[in-house]
Parts: structure tokens; sequence; C-alpha cells
């Protein structure tokens, strides 16, 4: 996974001539801590997990990014997708760097009691490592409002009350306004901008969605409530599809009362790995990564992707989807609305200080509409996919950030 990330990078590297040495630098991560978790479960036995996190870049600021409960969690992955996070905060130009972590657990058979003990011992070791002014973590897969409460507490028994520790708090722990839709109200904000491209408009298009957690769910709402016919949404449970489009709303309370969309009345049901391939103008992966590979980006029949996800589309299936003429609006600009949020958070948190919803949403909107947009300039200069110009963009941020921050004869090409 870390190759895609570093492949990715060095294309856009390429284009604009950055020197070997000064790769090095961007490419290589601060600092990677792993630490032995182990408690004694419910059920009395004892219980060992690894937790992770890697710390990429600060150049521009403490660092940032999710917190991943998953038993495939390792740490290819938490390098992988702390080097996105970098070039994200970069491409929506917040004053962050790039961090991730997680904990190879899998809380779908956990009961409570067992997360909240792991969770506790993970900031226990690594409370050393994150800060409001070093390192902030934020939910991401199987982690949520309630989990970020738990390592504000924790971090706090060390530190001295600390809400800007982590972001995605729950609102009475000094969570914000709009954090929790925040990601999919981005995926959304970047898609309006793509349909105005094309002088389409919401009504007029046909959105398939893979996952139904925090980022699919919001952002099959927003795109709804917009006018756009959600005609089919996959999960890790299955696939369910009306061409009529879904009643997305009341397919929410069905996810979060069953635990996933299998079953949802009023619907057809599909085989989940189908969702790739689903015949709709607009597809939304929204679950984990490597959704769209090489053996099934030919048959991908929306014209436009946007990422919800990290990282879902491998190199392969980038190539092919560009040579097919489909517009990808990839992931470290896609779904940057998190972490925007995120840094609304933080800065409240520091200031002591409360925005309400509005005030947040049309930030949050401004600021992706804005990021879309220099990202399209990019585009334009280099006559380049969205991705790369993503890429080039936030390159040229953190290197002239890094290089600024010390004393070195080198030059920058641009
Ligand atoms: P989540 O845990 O809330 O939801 C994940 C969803 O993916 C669930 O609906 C799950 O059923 C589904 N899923 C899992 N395996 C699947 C499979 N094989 N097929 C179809 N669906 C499957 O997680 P999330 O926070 O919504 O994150 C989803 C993606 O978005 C991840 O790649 C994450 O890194 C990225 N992301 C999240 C945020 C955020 O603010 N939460 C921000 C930026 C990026």
């Amino acid at each position: 996974m870390l190759a895609d990330a570093h492949y990715y990078f060095n294309k856009a590297a390429d284009v604009l001539g950055l020197p070997d040495s000064v790769r090095t630098i961007l490419l290589t991560p601060k600092r990677s801590v792993k630490v032995e978790i182990v408690i004694e479960g419910e059920d009395g036995e004892l219980q060992s997990y690894t937790g992770f996190r890697v710390q990429h870049n600060a150049a521009r600021g403490p660092m940032k990014g999710g917190l991943r409960f998953h038993p495939d969690m390792d740490e290819d992955h938490a390098a992988a997708l702390a080097n996105l996070m970098t070039w994200k905060t970069a491409v929506v130009d917040v004053p962050f760097g790039g961090a991730k972590g997680g904990i190879n657990c899998d809380p779908r058979t956990l009961p409570k009691r067992d997360l909240f003990r792991i969770t506790e011992r993970f900031v226990e070791e690594m409370k050393d490592v994150i800060g409001p002014m070093s390192d902030i973590p934020a939910p991401d897969v199987n982690t949520n409002a309630e989990v970020m409460g738990w390592i504000m507490n924790e971090y706090s028994k060390y530190a001295g009350f600390s809400p800007a520790v982590v972001t995605g708090k729950p609102l009475d722990l000094f969570g914000s306004e709009g954090r929790a839709a925040a990601t999919g109200r981005g995926v959304t904000d970047v898609l309006a901008e793509a349909l105005r491209e094309q002088e389409k408009s919401f009504e007029t298009v046909t959105v398939a969605v893979q996952g139904f957690g925090n980022v699919g769910s919001n952002a099959a709402l927003l795109m709804a409530e917009r006018g756009a016919s959600v005609v089919a949404v996959a999960d890790h449970t299955g696939g369910v599809c009306r061409p009529e489009g879904l009643d997305v709303p009341a397919l929410v309370s069905w996810v979060s009362e069953h635990g996933g969309v299998l079953g949802f009345p009023d619907a057809e049901a599909f085989e989940k790995d189908e969702i790739i391939t689903w015949d709709a103008d607009v597809l939304v992966p929204a679950a984990l990564e490597a959704a769209i590979h090489k053996d099934n980006a030919t048959q991908v029949k929306a014209k436009i992707i946007v990422e919800g996800a990290n990282a879902p589309t491998t190199p392969e299936a980038d190539l092919i989807l560009n040579d097919m003429g489909v517009l990808i609006i990839p992931d470290i600009l896609a779904n940057a609305g998190g972490v925007t949020v995120s840094y609304f958070e933080w800065a409240q948190n520091i200031q002591q200080f409360k925005w309400d919803e509005d005030k947040v949403n049309e930030e949050l909107d401004k600021q992706m509409k804005r990021a879309y947009l220099a990202v399209r300039q990019v585009t334009t200069e280099f006559e380049i996919d969205m991705r790369t110009a993503a890429f080039v963009l936030a390159i040229r941020r953190v290197a002239r950030a890094a290089l600024a921050r010390v004393h070195v004869s080198a030059e920058l090409p641009f």
C-alpha cells in the first residue's frame, strides 16, 4: 500500500522535476511508533494487540490523521495513510502535517468495555508522541466520536485538560458542530464543482455508493438532499438497489438498527462487490482501500469517481480509468472535508470558542471549493489528471515549507 502512495507522489514529483534529495526528505516518515497493548477482556482472558502511529511530516504544522481499528491494521497501512494525510492537509491548505495510526483489533467482535480498555492503553503508550501541538488523532474506520472522547479523557489525565488533543469528539465534549458529516459534505461539495464544470446538476445524476459508514452515509444523504438519485449502496453485509432511487434517510435508520444494509425493505439485494461496476453516473467508493483494481476497472460504468475512501483506486486501475476518460476526484482532495472541520474543531478548542453549524458548513464549503479550483488550475497548467495535480499542488506547498525551516543552499525548481 505504501508503494502505491509513493507511486502517486513520484509521478507528481516527476512533473515538478523535484530533486532526489528533496523526494527523500518528503517521503521519509518523521517518526513511527509501534506499541504492545495488553488487556484483560470482559471474559477474563488476556488479549494482546499492536498499536501503530506513523507521523509522516510536520513541515506545515502539528501532524493530523485518523485512528483506525481493524484486524488488517499494520505499519504499512499506517505509513501509507500518514503519507496521504501530509498531502491532503496541504491540498486544503490547513496548517497541519500528516499522521495516521490504528490498532489491529476487530471492534465488531469486542464488547465495548474491552474497546474502551484497549483505547485507554493505546493512549497510555502514545501519550508522549501525541498532543495538541504535535499530533492530533481523529476518527477513521471503526472509530467514532465516542472513542475520541475516551482518548481526550485519558490524555487529559497526564497533560491536564486537553480537548485539542483529538478531533471528532462528541458535541458534549468540545466537539465541533458539523464534524460528523464533514467528510461526506466535502465529497458532495467537490462533486458539485465537477458537475458545474460539466454543466450538469445533482437532479440529473445517479449515484452508487460503496461503504455506508460515516463517509458513505453522509455523502449519500447530502447528495440525495440536493436532488441526486442514489440508486445503489453496498457495505460489508451486502448491496441494496432501487432504480428510482433509494430512500436514503430510511436506509440510515435501518443500518443504525440492523448493523448493515442487508435486508433493507423496498429495495433489491445484490452481491456487494458489484457496486464498483454499477450502472450509475457517479461512483463514490467510501469503504476501504484498493476497491477499484485492475480486474474491475475496465468494467466501471461511472463517468465520475469521487474518492470518499483513502486509496480506493490502485495505480493500475487509475491508469485504466484515466485512459477511459473517467474523471477521478482523488482522495486527498475529495475526502479532505473531515480534516478541514477537524482543523476548525482544533482551533475552536484552543480558543475556547464555539462556532454554530451554519458557520462551520459555510467555511467548509468555501474551503473545498477553493481547493477544487486550485487543483483544477494545476491540471490546466501541466495538462495532467486531477490526482497528479493534487499531488503537485501539495508537494509544492510542503516542499517550500520544509526547506524554509532550515538553512539550505538547494533551490526548488518551482
Ligand atoms: P466507517 O467505519 O464509518 O465505515 C466503513 C464502511 O465501509 C462501513 O459501512 C462498512 O460496512 C463498509 N465496508 C467495509 N468493508 C466493505 C466491503 N468489503 N464492501 C463494501 N463495504 C465495506 O468508516 P469511515 O470513517 O466512513 O471511513 C471510510 C473510508 O473513508 C476509509 O477509507 C477512511 O480512511 C476514509 N476517510 C474517513 C474520514 C472520516 O472523517 N471518517 C475522513 C477521510 C477519509
